[in-house]
């Protein structure tokens, strides 16, 4: 066993196989940055369906790829698609959308890289409902 251990410490470690620590970290950043310009953060109560708290992040885009590149990020959330587009000369578009628990989730993780104005839609959102 211990021979065995001592063998394994010389193996040098296969790049790419899991993503590193900085490389999420990194993944992470850009999530935030593109989601600071393009996604939407709020409560459900604000819904014209009134569903009561709900936190949701929904960011619509024509492309999927980069959605799944922020789903991949923040390791939660679907991306839902595609839905035609409503007017001729929009473009088709996709959408992440993410609720409750996974959206908290998300947002704990995106926070720290925020604007200033995204954290604090982010802390109004995750908040509501809870104030007295
Ligand atoms: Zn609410």
């Amino acid at each position: 066993m211990a021979q065995l251990a001592a063998q394994r410490a010389y193996i040098p470690k296969a790049e790419g196989s899991t993503p590193s620590r900085s490389t999420k970290r990194l993944e992470l950043a850009w999530a935030a940055g593109f989601f600071d310009g393009e996604g939407y953060i709020g409560c459900m109560c604000s819904a014209p369906s009134k569903r009561g708290h709900t936190t949701q992040i929904a960011i619509p885009q024509a492309h999927p790829q980069v959605l799944e590149r922020f789903v991949a990020a923040v390791g939660v959330g679907k991306v839902f698609g595609p839905y035609r587009a409503r007017k001729k000369n929009w473009s088709t578009r996709w959408q992440v959308r993410i609720y409750g628990k996974d959206a908290r989730a998300a947002i704990a993780s995106l926070l720290p890289y925020l604007s200033d104005v995204k954290q604090r839609q982010a802390k109004r959102a995750v908040s509501c409902g809870t104030e007295a």
